[in-house]
């Protein structure tokens, strides 16, 4: 079976963990710390309050901009590319960003270029080059829209994509086909998904599994969640 595996980039491969909570609090977005300090309970937060929407987005544009650099790899990331590496799956990143933040300086947000500052950060974490996780510069897509990005995982002839948004898997455009594998350790059941991971530990192993050709137990073939 020919693999060629495509990758979301936001909160997919860069987990942010607490760095959205980190923005608010340190841009005084937020008075007080919250108990729970991942993204989607700042944003719930910060979007109910007065201006929210115009909050929410300053936020986005220091984490996904200057702020990026202090954002980790997500758990196994490493080991997965290093497992396409050596098996020489192809692999491509296709990514939802635009080049700047909606939020300009001057309106309290960012002027930095987003996608050089994703690069940054996965130079930074050895993505590319002879020693690094076997990623190529040029396999890289930062697309404009939900719908040119699934218009790139078409041209790029995906057999599999991994994304956190399970809405990616059920945009109009997202070519069939595909094996649709959510990752999401929050999440529970999603509609439109082919598999639901909760680690990449998870989706390591259903891959090594694929190309060894290991025979999976029946129960195990007829289970499409893995968490
Ligand atoms: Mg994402």
């Amino acid at each position: 079976m020919k693999l060629k595996i495509g990758l979301d980039f936001d909160n997919t491969l860069i987990c942010y963990g607490s760095l959205f909570h980190d923005c608010a609090v340190g841009g005084n977005l937020l008075r007080a710390p919250l108990p729970a300090k991942d993204r989607d309970s700042v944003r719930e937060h910060i979007r109910a309050a007065v201006d929210g929407e115009n909050k929410w987005q300053q936020i986005q544009a220091w984490v996904y901009g200057d702020e990026i650099d202090k954002a980790e790899m997500c758990a196994g990331v490493g080991e997965f590319l290093l497992l396409c590496r050596q098996k020489k799956i192809p692999v491509v990143i296709i990514s939802h960003k635009t080049r700047f933040a909606a939020k300009k300086r001057e309106q309290g947000g960012s002027d930095a270029d987003l996608h050089q500052a994703a690069m940054r950060w996965m130079k930074n974490h050895y993505f590319f080059g002879e020693q690094g996780l076997g990623v190529a510069e040029k396999h890289v897509f930062f697309e404009a829209t939900r719908q040119q990005k699934a218009d790139r995982i078409a041209e790029q002839g995906c057999t599999h994509f991994i994304d956190d948004l399970p809405e990616m898997f059920v945009e109009s455009t997202f070519p069939g086909g595909i094996i649709k594998m959510l990752y999401s350790a929050t999440l529970r059941r999603a509609e439109g998904v082919d598999h639901h991971f909760c680690s990449w530990t998870d989706i390591s192993r259903f891959f090594r599994d694929l190309i060894g050709g290991a025979a999976r137990s029946a129960e195990r073939l007829h289970v499409d969640d893995y968490c």
